[in-house]
């Protein structure tokens, strides 16, 4: 079922729902379930998984010289999504990027999904490769979130990169993007970064998912510039708990995310992670009130190793 369709079924409580990333390569699927066993009881709408473009990296032969490797640590995005929605008969929602696919290799992964009954899809540009300064397309792949939701709306339409597939099979994607409520770090300011958000609204997203955010403000003030940019479709919140001091530079740095003085102050008080985790559960549950009454169709956690303190958050509010 689309992610839209679960959204109309929300009521006065908001809907839940999860990120998981693939686990490492060498790990197996029991780690996911595992993972994910202690939330089910919350009944997820969906469950996001993450996608992993290959890494350059460099190893060391017998001779003492190097050689390049392309290596995919979180492979299986797509076997994950099936496996995770036979285990728990819940709808899944597989993570598409353009780093690192050409368009052939997406048009095949998209008719996977769709032979899987698979109907639900994030488009994401990816970020740039570890060894690159800045995000380079892939030779015969996209540049864009907006060019590779072009070519899920095509095939939704049955329109395949080979032009001589007539009357071609149309699928039937419900299509996410993502969206910035404090701008995407390479944008040059958040109108212009709203106005390429407009773009792929236009082309057929059917719903925004948002970065992780700490002050709801910033979400509030977000939905406010989309509606007023004319971006009418579901905004849907993006969490995450704070739960290492450690995060207070990291999470930054990595996510372009301000964390809130009062949440940061709070957490430098904290003489053990046990103490953060505890900060950041409270924080993140009293954010969950907020963004409840503030009337978001659905609360979307990224799990991302810490499902005991999702389920702490989930327990407080539902
Ligand atoms: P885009 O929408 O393509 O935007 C990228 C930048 O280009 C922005 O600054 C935008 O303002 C600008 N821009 C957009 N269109 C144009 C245009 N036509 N001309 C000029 N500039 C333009 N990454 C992963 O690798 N795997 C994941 O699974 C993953 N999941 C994510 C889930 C969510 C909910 C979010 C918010 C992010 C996720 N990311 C993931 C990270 C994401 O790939 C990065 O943030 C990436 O840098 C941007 O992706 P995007 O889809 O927002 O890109």
């Amino acid at each position: 079922m689309h992610v839209t369709e679960h959204l109309k079924q929300a009521g006065q409580k908001p809907l839940v729902s999860f990120e998981v990333l693939p686990p490492l390569k060498g790990k197996t699927i029991q780690s996911i379930y595992e993972h994910l066993d202690p939330l089910m009881e919350f009944k997820p709408a969906f469950i996001n998984v993450t996608y992993h473009r290959a890494e350059t990296m460099f190893k060391k032969k017998l001779d003492g010289n190097f050689t390049q490797v392309e290596v995919r640590k979180r492979p299986g995005t797509v076997a994950i999504c099936a496996a995770i929605r036979n285990h728990y008969k819940v709808d899944t929602v597989p993570h598409l990027i353009c780093g690192g696919f050409s368009k052939e290799e997406t048009e095949n992964a998209l008719i996977d999904l769709n032979f899987l009954g698979i109907d639900n899809v994030l488009v994401l540009r990816g970020d740039a490769a570890k060894n690159e300064a800045s995000f380079v397309p892939y030779p015969g792949g996209h540049n864009y979130a907006s060019d590779l939701l072009k070519q899920v709306t095509n095939l939704n339409a049955g329109l395949y990169l080979e032009d001589d597939i007539q009357n071609g099979g149309k699928t039937n994607f419900c299509i996410g993007v993502a969206g910035y409520p404090e701008k995407h770090f390479e944008a040059p300011n958040p109108e212009i970064d709203l106005s390429y958000l407009k773009e792929k609204v236009d082309a057929g997203a059917d719903y925004v998912m948002t970065q992780m955010f700490f002050d709801n403000q910033k979400f509030f003030k977000f939905v406010e510039d989309c509606r007023a940019a004319g971006i009418n479709v579901p905004i849907i919140p993006g969490l995450k708990p704070l739960t290492t001091k450690k995060q207070l530079t990291v999470l930054p740095r990595i996510f372009h995310v301000d964390l809130p003085t009062a949440l940061s102050l709070a957490v430098m008080k904290c003489k053990t992670d046990a103490e953060v985790e505890q900060v950041g559960t409270e924080w993140l549950t009293q954010q969950c009130r907020e963004l409840q009454a503030f009337g978001v169709p659905v609360l979307h956690f990224y799990t991302l190793g810490k499902p005991k303190v999702i389920k702490n958050v989930v327990s407080a509010i539902l």
